[in-house]
């Protein structure tokens, strides 16, 4: 049984070998993520083309390294395919938080529904961003996840996890969330190259809707945030927009 560990940032990251590091000390541990920054591909795959990887030089002992010409959720669908008997998939630790409307955005959270999708518990990690991040908390948790849940506790499960940047001893507990609203601002910034009109999103300062029982309510409250996420994305109660047109709408669709 291995666990196959990925992110969005990067084969280079920090934090994901930090997180591989500490579940190393749990399980057998394999490697697979794109080797380059990936941040915001969401739930990408690469269709229509061949998408190559190969094996890196491996920053642990006893730990495969792939680096994947593709996004996030490609490198799962190969570690999957390659490393075979993977009982879990982690992914991150990613510098800067995704809660909020992030959540749909984040290639680390859509790196761990491919893991998910394939029926296997799958966690996302996430720090809130700073200059300099610290992983310790996050690696720390991911080792007591994996250990629970290579205990036998494997059912198909997605978990996101947030955590405040704050050295372990300043956290101020764990709290089982739900997604809230906001997340980072982004604006555009147009310009003109090679007589072509182009703009680029510019990520700025987070808005964060705070309310109470949300992820960001306790990250920014100093605590982790753990967030059990379906695929499902539809909601059971009804908007007006179809309760009030729908009837109309279907007689007027009707041959
Ligand atoms: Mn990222």
């Amino acid at each position: 049984m291995k666990i196959l560990v990925t992110n969005d940032d990067g084969i280079d990251a920090p934090g994901l070998w930090a997180l591989a590091a500490e579940l190393a000390k749990v399980s057998e541990v394999v490697l697979f993520a794109p080797d380059r920054e990936q941040s915001g591909t969401g739930t990408a795959i690469t269709l229509r083309r061949s998408v190559t990887f190969a094996e890196v030089k491996s920053k642990l002992p006893r730990v495969k390294a792939y680096a994947v010409e593709g996004t996030p959720a490609d490198s799962v669908l190969i570690g999957l395919e390659v490393a075979r008997d993977v009982a879990a998939v982690f992914s991150g630790i990613n510098r800067g938080a995704n809660m909020g409307n992030d959540v749909l955005l984040s290639g680390t959270v859509g790196a761990a529904l491919q893991g998910y999708f394939g029926g296997l518990p799958s966690v996302a990690l996430s720090v809130v961003w700073s200059d300099e991040v610290c992983f310790e908390a996050g690696a720390k948790l991911a080792g007591l996840l994996a250990r629970r849940i290579l205990r036998g506790n494997s059912q198909s499960m997605l978990l996101n996890v947030n955590l405040p940047n704050l050295p372990l001893e300043v956290i101020q507990g764990v709290e089982v969330t739900r997604v809230g609203r906001g997340g980072y601002s982004s604006a555009i910034r147009m310009g003109r190259d090679g007589g072509k009109n182009n703009f680029r999103i510019q990520i700025g300062q987070p808005q964060w809707d705070p309310e109470e029982g949300t992820d960001i309510h306790a990250v920014v409250n100093g605590k982790v945030s753990i967030t059990p996420l379906q695929g499902t994305l539809g909601t059971a109660e009804g908007i007006p927009f179809l309760d009030g047109s729908l009837p109309a709408l279907l007689q007027e669709l009707s041959p």
